[in-house]
Order: C-alpha cells, then sequence, then structure tokens
C-alpha cells in the first residue's frame, strides 16, 4: 500500500507488522475493533498463542492471548495495551495518519505509532522471537488488548478488572503503557495522578445590568476561579524553580468549562465553572478536599460543587529493588545500559484500575530520542527506536517470566 511496495521487500518484517497494525481504523469513535481482532489472531497463530476475547461491554472486545509457563500456578506476566486510538485532524499532517508512511529517515508517520500499538507489536515481536529461540519461562504470560482506553476505559479495563477473566489470569505484574522521552533516557512510570473533575455552581440575586448589584453569582464565580487558579500558578512556579522535579510530582488545575447567562443586560442568577484537576499521588486527598471546600466557602453562599470524577486511590508500584518485580524490571535494563527515569504518570492510563485493585503495574514504552507526540499531528516513531524496543522487551519479558516463587507462591 501507499507505495511502499518497492521497499517493503527489504523491510524487517516486524516494522511490515508494525506499519500493517497502524492501518487499522481503531480510531475513536468508532474504532475498527473486528479489524483489531482479526489481525492480533493471526498473529496468535502464527506465533503459536492461545488466543480469545471477552466483552465486558457489547461490540468493545477485549483479546487475550497466552504463552502458558512451565509452573501455571504461579503468578503471571501481564502485557497490558490499548487498541483504540484518538481522533486526528488530517489537514494538519504532512502524511495520511493511517497511511503508516515511511520517510527516508525511517520515521513511520501514523496515528498510534507512540500511543500505543508500537507496544502491542513489540511485545508481540519479542514474544515471536523468544518462542522461535525454544525459550520457555516458568510464569504465564498474558496480552490482554484492551479497548476504549482513550475515553476513560469505563467499557473496557474498568469492568475488566472486575471480571473472572481478569482474576483468572492471576497477575503478578503488568506493563502498560508509558511516554516516550526526547533524552536518551527512558521514562518508567510507578503511579499516577488522582483525577478529580468539578463543576462549581454558584447561586446569587438578579438584576439589571445597569446597576451594582450585590451578591451576585459572578463575584462568587470571581471568587472561586481566582482561587483555583492562584494555586495553579503557585503549583507552576514550585515545578519551575524546584530542580529534579517534574510534572508528575505537582498537582495542575485547568479551568475547563465556564457557563451561565441569559441576556446581555441581565445579571444572571447562576454561573458555574468547570475545572479539570491532576492531583500527585504525595498529597494528602482528605486535606486536600478540605481546601477546595474552603475556597467555594469564601466565595460566599449558595456555591455548591458536584464530581464528575474524583479518583480517591493512590496506590503505587515502589520502585525499589525490595520489590522484585521492580527488580526484575530495572535489572535487564541496567545491563543494557539503559538509563531509567521512574516517574509519576502526569495524566491518567489504565493502570489505575490495575493498581486501585491492588496489583503491581509499570508504565514503560521504550521510546528514547523521541519528542512526545501523543494525540498530536504528526505522530511518529522512527523505525530503529522501535526495532530495539523488541529487544529490549525480550530481555524485561524473560526477566519477568523467571522471577523465582515469591513468598506465598507454590
Ligand atoms: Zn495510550
Amino acid at each position: 500500500m501507499q507505495g511502499s511496495a518497492m521497499d517493503s521487500a527489504a523491510e524487517n518484517p516486524s516494522t511490515t507488522r508494525f506499519r500493517e497494525y497502524l492501518r487499522i481504523q481503531s480510531v475513536q469513535p468508532e474504532p475498527d475493533y473486528d479489524g483489531i481482532v482479526r489481525f492480533l489472531f493471526k498473529m496468535a497463530d502464527e506465533i503459536g498463542l492461545e488466543k480469545k476475547t471477552l466483552e465486558c461491554a457489547p461490540g468493545r472486545p477485549i483479546v487475550i492471548l497466552t504463552w502458558r509457563g512451565t509452573q501455571p500456578q504461579l503468578k503471571s506476566v501481564v502485557l497490558n495495551s490499548h487498541t483504540d486510538v484518538v481522533p486526528v485532524f488530517e489537514e494538519f499532517w504532512t502524511y495520511p495518519p493511517f497511511a503508516a508512511h515511511k520517510d527516508k529517515g525511517g520515521n513511520i508517520y501514523a496515528r498510534g505509532t507512540q500511543d500505543m500499538k508500537s507496544v502491542t507489536i513489540q511485545y508481540i515481536e519479542a514474544i515471536r522471537q523468544m518462542k522461535s529461540e525454544g525459550r520457555q519461562f516458568p510464569r504465564t504470560i498474558h496480552l490482554t488488548m484492551v479497548p476504549d482506553e482513550e475515553i476513560g476505559g469505563h467499557k473496557g479495563m474498568e469492568l475488566f478488572v472486575d471480571h473472572p477473566e481478569f482474576r483468572a489470569l492471576n497477575a503478578g505484574i503488568t506493563l502498560d503503557e508509558g511516554l516516550a522521552n526526547a533524552s536518551d533516557e527512558f521514562s518508567v512510570f510507578y503511579g499516577e495522578k488522582c483525577i478529580w473533575w468539578m463543576t462549581v455552581h454558584c447561586q446569587g440575586d438578579p438584576g439589571h445590568g445597569s446597576r451594582f448589584i450585590e451578591n451576585t453569582a459572578a463575584a462568587k464565580l470571581h471568587s472561586v476561579i481566582t482561587s483555583f487558579l492562584d494555586f495553579r500558578e503557585k503549583e507552576k512556579k514550585r515545578l519551575e524553580s524546584t530542580p529534579g522535579l517534574r510534572l508528575g510530582d505537582v498537582t495542575t488545575i485547568n479551568l475547563t468549562k465556564v457557563s451561565g447567562g441569559v441576556s446581555c443586560n441581565v445579571i444572571p442568577t447562576s454561573m458555574s465553572a468547570t475545572f479539570d484537576l491532576r492531583i500527585s499521588p504525595t498529597v494528602n486527598l482528605k486535606e486536600f478536599e478540605s481546601q477546595i471546600e474552603s475556597w467555594c466557602r469564601a466565595a460566599g453562599d449558595q456555591v455548591t460543587f458536584e464530581y464528575h470524577q474524583k479518583f480517591m486511590n493512590k496506590k503505587v508500584t515502589t520502585p525499589e529493588d525490595s520489590n522484585p518485580w521492580w527488580k526484575a524490571f530495572s535489572d535487564p535494563c541496567k545491563k543494557l545500559g539503559l538509563k531509567l527515569n521512574p516517574e509519576i504518570f502526569p495524566a491518567a492510563t489504565d493502570s489505575r484500575y490495575i493498581r486501585a485493585a491492588g496489583l503491581d503495574a509499570l508504565g514503560f514504552s521504550p521510546m528514547n530520542n523521541t519528542p512526545i507526540l501523543l494525540h498530536d499531528h504528526d505522530e511518529y516513531l522512527n523505525e530503529d527506536v522501535f526495532l530495539r524496543g523488541i529487544q529490549i522487551y525480550t530481555q524485561i519479558i524473560g526477566s519477568l517470566a523467571s522471577v523465582h516463587p515469591l513468598p506465598g507462591e507454590q
């Protein structure tokens, strides 16, 4: 396709499969999940993996591929990825976003090259390679490919973690998506921020737009917005002025919607503001909640608020050698000379559901020397970075699947 027939003869087959997967239009809001399932089942048949699908919500298939270990009673290694991608603004793209065009420098352009079809294919290709080498591991390896992460995972991972089929995976450690890193280091995420989405409603006295009416909704809204945005400014300054601090270590607040009013000359009785808060897991959530309440109280009476999303679980996976999963993850990285950067994820991924279920999860996408382009125009990944990621995964997956029985395991 797209004039790539000539170079595809010489192309690394892993790259060819990656580009084929990128061309499946699994783009929200109507992802081609049938195409995804067909492709992944074909991969499973080629490699010789057990395969099945599960629908926790109709039309939202979860694909589970399994490489059984020699000691299947041990906790397993789960390699998770999501199959959907976010929409595109095609007019801003240099190449069509679902053509998987590869330029002379080896940069492959397509929606999902970073987020996160690369990782799915890297898992698959790493397993293909290890299986062809005749390797076997004590622990079972499951690949889970889940839908709808990009719209919150409510019909995907959120339901899946409560499903008997998920418990049957007997997960010990889950790998999930991370982010590209523009330097030669690799980011690895051991926790995520808590997302709170909330709307503050302000009620006040109405009147004619020509007068100084007291106790208006607008004055209260002004006070609320000022309190929230003052805190935003403080956190921004703290991030900029503290060496070593990253976006994941501070709390972000953004005003995302303002509504109210009926006419140009009428002082309205109600106005509201909506905020997107991403709270660092180091924050005491109860105290933070009290602070929000005090900001609203300070704005006056008849100020109420509602939460659209309020994530209270801030469990993290300990990135220290005392955690055998971390050790098994980081040791091969050290041997390969990779510089790992353990961080708190600045946004949210499906890992939050896994950690909330009490399980260890690490977010890792092996993309260094790569600008962060997820959800952006001209999302691309270089072929060499992609192929090296497969080799990195063979070492990490092999190490995780070989972790000796832990206390409590037979
Ligand atoms: Zn993603």
